[in-house]
């Protein structure tokens, strides 16, 4: 019997705008995976938690030809879940074939050596970890400003990581109360003299894209 090829799981595949972080604005075809090896209260993709439908690298790259036929765009955004849970290598080196950029969204707790053009660390609570190697290689650190988050802890990733990679407050879903603790520990961090801080609103919900 031919052996099966291997399978991803897949929560949903499409095209929007990035809303999120510096690439906010460019259209991008999203790969959302299924499954997280964390479990965030204030995740605003549970249900990408579970389920997820098989599909091999070639048919998920199959998807993301024809939308791109409808939506010309340059990147695609490996995002879940947890996308670094699976096996990417094959889905990587067929993209890439496509003449795609890559961005990866992680929770930053797995790394992989694989050649992302785009990787977005986001380390999340209450232990913010992240693998040794994303000091170097994250293009950008972005924080969910939740009801918890504390200076002391922007603090300490600021000086984690390179001052030139920009660190981000993100509100939690854009909430009033997220918004204005944002403002409030931006501040802090520019009177305490934090290089590189910056504010980043979820435009997809605030134009009502996914
Ligand atoms: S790491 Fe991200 S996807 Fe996973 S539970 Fe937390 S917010 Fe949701």
């Amino acid at each position: 019997m031919m052996p099966q090829p291997r399978t991803l799981k897949i929560s949903e595949i499409f095209f929007s705008i990035q809303g999120e972080g510096l690439r906010q604005g460019e259209p991008t075809i999203f790969i959302r995976f299924a499954g997280c090896n964390l479990k965030c209260s204030f995740c605003d993709t549970k249900f990408a938690w579970q389920g997820g439908r098989p599909y091999t690298a070639a048919q998920v790259v199959e998807k993301v030809r024809r939308l791109r036929d409808r939506f010309p765009a340059r990147w695609v955004c490996l995002t879940g879940g947890e996308p670094l849970l699976q096996n990417l290598r094959q889905l990587v080196r067929l993209l890439k074939k496509e003449k795609l950029k890559i961005q990866v969204e992680t929770n930053a707790i797995y790394y992989k050596p694989l050649p992302f053009d785009w990787i977005t660390v986001s380390p999340k609570p209450r232990a913010y970890a992240f693998a040794p190697e994303y000091r170097k290689l994250a293009t950008e650190v972005k924080l969910v400003v939740t009801r918890d988050l504390r200076f002391k802890t922007i603090k300490r990733l600021r000086q984690a990581f390179p001052a030139k990679t920009p660190l981000l407050l993100q509100p939690q879903s854009n909430l009033r109360w997220s918004r204005k603790l944002a403002l409030k520990l931006l501040n802090e961090s520019l009177a305490a003299g934090l290089e590189n801080i910056r504010l980043s609103l979820q435009v997809h919900k605030i134009l009502g894209l996914r």
